[in-house]
């Protein structure tokens, strides 16, 4: 597929109020792309953190001072990282989230409103500690597992990673 037809792909994806297509057609370990019927990219990434020994909580309530509650995708609660799997469309991703032309009237505000609240569950988290990691679902999961890796304190990944040798061999 050439550049150009992916672009018509994913504007008539966006008119239809549909999330894009990828901007790749032929990559095949992106999250979205690479996803089982009923899979999301979030279970996708908590399966792969999974399988190299992390253990999470997935979809806790995190509650801070100003009445915001946040509900990251992925959750290390001790160690205070939490994590977002966050869709192109929905949460306008730079390369796959132009706004679409059609159905403005419902579409711009939606958009606007998931973007805000982004940032103030961003700014809530930072305020309290929290290391912020947001994987757009675009990312592959190779990348998206690096980047919570890289996020974790190393001597608590290095005991996690170990465990989870000593148990698959
Ligand atoms: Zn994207």
């Amino acid at each position: 597929m050439s550049k150009g037809d992916a672009e018509e792909v994913r504007k008539k994806a966006h008119e239809r109020g549909l999330y894009p297509a990828p901007l790749n057609a032929g990559r095949s370990r992106n999250m979205q792309a690479n996803r089982r019927k009923d899979t999301k990219p979030e279970t996708v990434l908590r399966s792969a953190l999974h399988r190299l020994g992390y253990r999470y909580r997935k979809d806790l309530l995190l509650r801070f001072s100003g009445q915001v509650r946040v509900r990251p995708d992925i959750v290390f609660t001790a160690r205070k990282v939490a994590v977002f799997v966050d869709g192109c469309f929905w949460h306008v991703c730079p390369q796959h989230g132009r706004q679409p032309n059609t159905n403005e009237w419902y579409w711009t505000p939606k958009l606007r409103r998931n973007m805000e609240r982004d940032v103030r569950a961003n700014t809530a988290l930072a305020d309290a500690g929290w290391h912020v990691v947001r994987i757009w679902e675009h990312e592959t999961l190779e990348d998206a597992v690096a980047r919570v890796q890289a996020a974790l304190p190393r001597s608590n990944t290095r005991s996690t990673l170990a465990k989870s040798h000593d148990k698959n061999h």
